[in-house]
């Protein structure tokens, strides 16, 4: 079964347990520096408030709402790479990229106006 961000149910469970005992341990470190008594389930309920402000901390203070930039530099490559294999062998010049004209007696070789040279070009 699928919960979220395509994480199957036992990781998602895994990596939740293992937070919650990373703060729990932090919360029960905390309270014995400051030489504080607490039940296990408060420490626990401490724990989860943290986890839950740890969480939110992006959201609370704008990050989540600042682009990625490596996130935008793989969105333009991508997009790149798309019209890169989208392009089709030039029609005109038959992928060579080079127009070859004659007149009278002289002969004209030029790069192919429609692919510009590449050779390729878009459908
Ligand atoms: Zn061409």
């Amino acid at each position: 079964m699928r919960i979220r961000c395509g994480i199957q149910k036992s990781e998602y469970d895994l990596k939740t347990s293992a937070m919650r005992a990373y703060w729990t341990e932090c919360v029960s470190q905390a309270m014995d520096d400051c030489g504080l008594l607490a039940t296990p389930e408060q420490i626990e309920s401490i724990a989860e408030a943290v986890e839950i402000g740890h969480e939110n901390y992006g959201v609370a203070h704008g990050y989540d709402c600042i682009p990625n930039p490596d996130k935008l530099e793989i969105v333009k490559l991508e997009k790149a790479l798309r019209e890169e294999q989208e392009k089709i062998v030039c029609p005109d010049c038959n992928g060579k990229g080079i127009e070859v004209s004659y007149g009278g007696t002289r002969m004209s070789v030029s790069a192919c106006f429609w692919c510009r040279g590449e050779g390729k070009r878009k459908p």
